[in-house]
């Protein structure tokens, strides 16, 4: 599945890049990766055995600028995977406007079978072998999914070792007492309920309900940002399963079960449902915010959504898009709707490279400034090509990314 994946990802590129007859020296370097780093992570574990892990960096495109993109701890992580995922993040950072190439990389094992102190280990010894690869200026790692400020805690401490002073700098999506951002955990979630107002802006309805697939740091958030703004949040899914309440789930009190239990099955305010009623209820936004490949043929023709809000990367397979094109259900996609994170990033790393912290509401201000943006920009190039926002997000970036090959010269 995985190499189909960087083939899947590059449909929507080459569809863009023949709408405005793209340079095919261009072309043929957005499709290539400059380097894929892959390693072996040996690890001692708590109970004095060894194991070796596998690592990868995929570093796409620095032509914007330092490599940048999250770094995921799953079973599923491959080449071809982050090979994907890195590529998507040069799309999205071109799009939100950050200085930044696209980056990701991952540890293929489950996070959830090893100890902290494993964890621990196994993030500085990945740190050590793809250290001469990363820093402030190269290559700027974050998190993604199963990693969090902790790890980036690690990540940062273990470089500043090796480098021999504190760089703040060289990953972003850390602990505020070391160097993070106020804003960045939430930033994904408010940047694509930013997203979905102006898409509001342009509908001739209103956004009432909603549906969230993936209850983890991005999708928690974005359901709290919802049931703050008077949105009911119908129903949620977890890896273990899902909740339902017609009249829209407590938020803050399934947030709270979900700490205490690691999941939202057994909630008291909602009942279970299944995977297909979750797929089938009349919401005004269905929000992917879990894995790859969430929505595909065998459920996408259950969708009575009014939009679909991407903010899991790439969790729509092409299939699945042509079904909602001709269903005519507005999808916003990935690299657009989940930029929110990386632009905070950006943020952090700015006041990182200056010492000069902002407060919350500078940084949200800011957030919500660049996804407007970015998305009335999009908007205005799915208007101009009578597209899709999906093509219309990549021909957007497709012409600032061929603009600046022409000034650099290639
Ligand atoms: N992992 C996030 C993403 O896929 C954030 C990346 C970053 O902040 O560098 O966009």
């Amino acid at each position: 599945m995985s190499e189909d994946l960087f083939k899947e990802a590059t449909k929507p590129f080459l569809e863009a890049a023949k709408l405005i007859k793209l340079d095919k020296k261009i072309e043929e370097k957005l499709l290539k990766h400059n380097n894929i780093i892959k390693v072996d992570i040996p690890l001692k574990m708590d109970d004095g055995t060894t194991k070796v892990f596998v690592g990868f960096r995929a570093q796409h495109n620095n032509i914007r600028g330092p490599y940048k993109g999250g770094i995921r701890y799953h079973p599923n992580v491959s080449e071809g995977e982050v090979k994907a995922l890195s590529f998507w993040m040069t799309i999205k950072n071109t799009i939100v406007g950050v200085p930044f190439g696209g980056g990701k990389g991952g540890i293929r094992f489950n996070p959830k079978e090893m100890s902290q102190a494993e964890l621990e280990r196994l993030t500085r010894e990945f740190t050590k072998q793809i250290v001469e690869h990363i820093g402030p200026n190269k290559d700027v790692p974050a998190p993604d999914v199963n990693t969090n400020p902790q790890t980036m805690a690690w990540i940062m401490d273990e470089y500043s070792k090796i480098v021999g002073y504190s760089a703040y700098g060289v990953v972003t999506g850390k602990p505020i007492e070391v160097g993070g951002s106020l804003g960045r955990t939430a930033a994904t979630g408010l940047g694509a309920f930013f997203v979905t107002q102006e898409a509001e802006k342009n509908a001739d309805f209103m956004c009432k309900c909603v549906a969230v697939h993936g209850f983890g740091n991005v999708g928690l958030h974005y359901a709290r940002i919802c049931h703050e703004n008077g949105l009911h949040v119908m129903a949620v899914a977890d890896s273990k399963g899902i909740v339902m309440n017609k009249d829209g789930l407590d938020i803050p009190e399934l947030i709270e079960h979900k700490k205490k239990t690691r999941s939202v099955l057994g909630f008291k305010g909602g009942k279970e449902i299944s995977d297909k009623e979750f797929f089938g209820i009349d919401v005004d936004i269905l929000c992917l915010a879990s894995l790859e490949k969430t929505l595909n043929k065998n459920n996408v023709n259950l969708v009575k959504a009014k939009i679909v809000l991407e903010i899991a990367n790439g969790p729509t397979t092409p299939e699945a898009d042509a079904v909602l094109k001709r269903k005519g259900i507005k999808l916003i996609p990935d690299v657009l709707a989940n930029a929110g994170g990386v632009a905070v990033s950006y943020f952090e790393w700015v006041q990182n490279n200056i010492g000069y912290y902002w407060e919350e509401d500078e940084v949200n201000e800011k957030l919500k400034k660049l996804m407007t943006e970015a998305y009335s920009y999009v908007h205005e190039v799915a208007q101009e090509f009578e597209t899709d926002m999906r093509t219309a997000a990549y021909i957007y970036a497709i012409r600032k990314l061929a603009r600046v090959y022409e000034l650099r010269g290639y």
